[in-house]
């Protein structure tokens, strides 16, 4: 009888502990939906009224990156938006400016490239993207690829650090990319490899390995310890934090930002990833890689917000929370599959860490940032 009664005050107990275990979960929750944020990598190809307002509600700063194409004539209009809409809005825009690589045999092309940036710097750019089109597309007269340590990259470099600039640098793909393309039984393709397969680099021994464009991407790194390097899509090493973590310990100029790869953190072994964002809690960045396309219906403005709204959502819970997300295939998207399925639960950050990642480290990688936004 009387044991029956501890035991039963011992519930009582454990149940009202597990209460508080979930006041004190919501409440960091929505203590980060609360705060200020800086989400580093979205590309704004326009001007939506839609938007800023949503940044209002979410408590958001977008800072949107130019990506170089192979299209000198698409490359130009985005850093004309991205430059517009910094200037009408800079409490809700950043802007990364980039360069154009396709006209690199042109003469005079360097000192070109270094007068853009030095006008897009006294617009207001934070910082300079390179995209992965550089290792994996372009090639030299001598049928090589250009990689990023090619010299021709180097007086540009030496420029954005002079300048107390970032690079920030999409290099490759994940992984994945060199590994065989996924279909379902029906032969509907399932990921990213098997819908571009002009990125996918499985079978295609004429194309650089991974691990070249990698190690192209370390010797820039390597070379310029001052210049701010930040690696984007957690510097397409999100198959492994270890593989991040190893560039964290030998160059202290290198950051990551997340740039919609949250996923595969999810993916990883808990414990770990955790034990990489207390060491790193200064150089790791919030990104979700979403923005506005240049041109939207009503209809596309609804996707846009409903994926936007979802994904900070779903990103907040698995950093702020230790809650249970059901969780569904690496390969699809960030949207949990029926099959198969399995639940993650969240990292639960300290708020000093949420702070970092979600603001304070983009001031400090980019700064200039928090402009209108302190
Ligand atoms: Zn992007």
């Amino acid at each position: 009888m009387r044991k029956n009664r501890v035991s039963k005050k011992y519930i009582v107990v454990v149940v009202f502990m597990l209460g508080m275990l979930k006041v004190s979960a919501q409440s960091k929750m929505e203590y980060l939906n609360s705060i200020k944020k800086i989400d580093v990598h979205t590309h704004v190809r326009s001007d939506q009224p839609f938007l800023r307002e949503l940044l209002d509600e979410l408590n958001y700063k977008f800072c949107t990156l130019s990506t170089i194409g192979t299209n000198s004539k698409t490359l130009l209009a985005q850093i004309d938006t991205a430059k517009m809409v910094y200037e009408k809005y800079p409490r809700y825009y950043a802007w990364v400016t980039t360069f154009d690589v396709s006209n690199r045999d042109e003469p005079g092309w360097t000192d070109q490239v270094i007068n853009q940036l030095k006008n897009d710097f006294e617009n207001g750019a934070v910082g300079v993207k390179v995209w992965k089109a550089i290792g994996m597309e372009f090639k030299k007269p001598n049928g090589e690829y250009l990689q990023l340590d090619d010299p021709i990259f180097e007086p540009i470099f030496t420029f954005i650090a002079q300048q107390g600039k970032t690079l920030i640098a999409h290099m490759g793909e994940p992984i994945q990319a060199w590994m065989p393309t996924y279909f379902t039984e029906g032969g509907k393709p399932r990921n990213y490899w098997a819908k571009h397969p002009e990125f996918s680099f499985w079978d295609k021994p004429e194309k650089p390995s991974y691990s070249d464009i990698m190690a192209a991407r370390d010797h820039v790194i390597e070379r310029h310890p001052n210049l701010r390097f930040v690696g984007a899509h957690l510097a397409s090493l999100e198959f492994d934090v270890d593989e991040i973590i190893t560039r964290m310990e030998q160059y202290p100029n290198f950051a990551v930002e997340i740039g919609g790869r949250t996923r595969y953190l999810m993916w990883q072994a808990r414990g770990k990833v955790l034990d990489f964002f207390t060491r790193y809690q200064d150089r790791i960045m919030y990104g979700t890689d979403k923005g506005a396309k240049p041109k939207m219906t009503p209809e596309d403005i609804e996707n846009a917000k409903e994926e936007i709204i979802y994904r900070n959502q779903l990103f907040h819970t698995y950093y702020a929370t230790a809650d249970e997300i059901p969780w569904g295939n690496i390969v699809e998207s960030d949207r949990p599959l029926p099959e198969p399925s399995y639940n993650v639960k969240g990292l639960d950050l300290p708020r000093e860490i949420l702070d970092k990642v979600f603001y304070k480290n983009a001031v400090k990688w980019f700064p200039g940032i928090e402009k209108e936004y302190q």
